[in-house]
């Protein structure tokens, strides 16, 4: 086989293959050199497809590519890989971009909504064109790569021997029919017409191992690549295991994050950067992302699970900030003991580690992040959070948004009901949350969503509510204000401490409780809120008396 191999002229198919490509590697080398960064910095990126869906493991490998890029003074840079134009969907960049943008990703190079920025572009794989098809000349000439006419046809009738047969699946030694093809048989080939694609020609026979260091996993002992993959499609364009070893190549990447689906294929990279006489990069392979579905772990779905979406968690109102938090809450182990040491330090001031980060599933769970959500949220001040709604009701709630802009310290002063004290309330976690929590401060979106206590009779309740009326004075404070629900109670025949009536029901018609939650389902429409006596200053006296009139009926 060699000795046929031999006798072929590489150059001259090369020629014949790529004659409109008249640059060399070298030329590339040249225009994208080595970057003049401090030692130790990390070149990273990430290469999202633009195919419509803007996935939370865009994110998420976004996130840990700009901690490692940033926290050591290097580059991180957006590669848009549009190398599969049936998976592309108009406006789908755009929409990387700027959910990027949103969830406060900052690029130091790459596309951008109308054009690029940056040395090492272009940043569209499908303006690269050239440049992969000199590195494809370029290993037609060394022998390493052949065009393929195999129809679809053939691979899988192929495919059906090797299933039958028990045999590995793919296009490799006996099985790799083009291999040998000479180069008579290729001119007439191609003087047909017939199409093809440029197989890479593997020097491996996967009888050996390789050894492969993964900044997440530590050192992966792999069995060596011996497909003989596509490099380039019938139309020219790259497949991706070629251009993204071209392309971090000639980028300067020092370290590429991507999903662990990328595991299996590594072989084939790593043989590419070898073949090509490249230093390989160091690769980072993420954990796929799980939830817990009942009883079962499982990975996240894109047909049942929303909230892989990152569309999802922009129409729900989540917080970049709370998102960031809660990711590195999950990337990093001994993230949340460096947020308790450093309450209110920016996150990017934490010392992120790809060593620390898990390798088997990462648990995503909205109960966590919720909660994450709820303390940012509560740290900032109520004209940011008035801001920061606004922002989001301007695009999602508008009726919201206008209600907000009405009174702006009226939204203010109803946001910031039970923040303070020892023990502050955290009642907003998500802005389409919050919108719905707040809503019973407005007439106009004030909704009763709680039945009155059920042990209360709708007699006794229009009782309890015309005393209340009768007393209520809008000048009393707090507590004068308490005492007056109790004299009430009282009245009614209620026990004043809630463990009475729980020990003698049959005693009592119900308890304080019950009496302060007929009020409170009256100004709120639910049985919990926030202390009644604020709310009510905030409301007002007319709003007030008006919401319990109705109630009496
Ligand atoms: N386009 C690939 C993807 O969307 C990128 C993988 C990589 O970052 O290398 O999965």
């Amino acid at each position: 086989m060699f000795n046929e191999r031999l006798l072929m002229d590489y150059q001259k198919l090369a020629q014949l293959l790529f004659p409109d490509i008249t640059s060399v590697p070298a030329d590339w080398e040249a225009k994208y050199p080595l970057r003049q960064l401090p030692q130790g910095a990390k070149v990273t990126r990430i290469g999202p497809s633009p195919t419509g869906f803007v996935h939370l493991g865009n994110l998420y490998n976004a996130l840990i590519g700009e901690r490692l890029a940033h926290q050591s003074e290097g580059v991180f840079f957006l590669r848009i890989e549009d190398t599969d134009n049936k998976r592309e969907v108009p406006g789908a960049v755009e929409a990387i971009i700027r959910a990027m943008d949103f969830f406060g990703v900052r690029f130091d190079e790459g596309a951008t909504i109308d054009g690029e920025n940056g040395d090492y572009g272009p940043y569209r794989q499908r303006q690269r064109k050239d440049i992969y098809q000199t590195m494809a000349k370029w290993l037609v000439e060394q022998g390493r790569a052949y065009p393929c006419f195999c129809s679809e046809e053939e691979l899988s009738a192929m495919r059906e021997q090797q299933i039958a047969q028990k045999l590995n699946f793919g296009y490799y030694g006996q099985w790799a029919a083009c291999r040998e093809l000479s180069y008579e048989e290729i001119e007439a080939r191609l003087a047909k017409g017939e199409p093809f694609v440029l197989r890479f020609r593997s020097a491996g026979s996967g009888e050996h191992d390789i050894t492969v260091f993964d900044a997440i996993r530590g050192e992966l002992v792999m069995q060596e690549n011996f497909q003989d993959f596509v490099l380039l499609k019938s139309d020219g364009i790259p497949t991706y295991h070629f251009a993204h070893v071209v392309d971090d190549h000639l980028m300067r990447t020092t370290h590429v994050v991507r999903g662990e689906e990328w595991l299996a294929t590594l072989p084939m990279h790593i043989e590419l950067f070898d073949t090509m006489g490249w230093q390989r990069p160091i690769y980072c392979h993420t954990a796929v992302l799980e939830k817990i579905d009942g009883e079962q772990r499982r990975k996240l779905s894109k047909r049942k699970d929303p909230e892989l979406a990152l569309a999802y968690y922009q129409a729900e109102g989540y917080l970049p900030a709370a998102i960031w938090e809660y990711l590195l809450t999950v990337l990093n182990s001994n993230y949340e003991e460096w947020r308790i040491a450093n309450p209110g330090v920016d996150c990017r001031q934490f010392p992120f580690s790809e060593e620390k980060m898990s390798n088997s599933g990462t648990l995503f769970d909205l109960d966590k992040l919720r909660d994450i959500s709820k303390e940012v949220i509560v740290s900032m001040p109520a004209s940011q959070v008035y801001d920061e709604l606004l922002a989001w009701a301007r695009v999602y709630n508008v009726q919201f948004a206008d209600l907000l802009e009405r009174d702006r310290s009226y939204a203010e002063r109803i946001i910031d009901i039970g923040r303070h004290g020892d023990r502050p309330r955290k009642d907003l976690w998500t802005w389409s949350q919050a919108v719905q929590f707040l809503s019973f401060y407005y007439d106009e979106i004030f909704q009763q969503e709680d039945d009155y206590p059920a042990n209360i009779a709708p007699q006794l309740r229009r009782e309890i509510l015309s005393a209340y009326l009768k007393t209520l004075d809008f000048a009393d404070d707090n507590s004068a204000w308490f005492a007056k629900v109790k004299e009430i109670a009282q009245a009614k025949g209620f026990a004043l401490k809630p463990k009475d009536y729980k020990k003698n029901p049959d005693q009592y018609p119900g308890s304080i409780v019950d009496v302060s939650n007929v009020i409170r389902v009256a100004i709120t429409g639910r049985q919990n809120s926030p202390d009644l006596w604020e709310i009510s200053q905030a409301i007002g006296e007319k709003r007030i008396r008006a919401r319990i009139k109705k109630e009496i009926g």
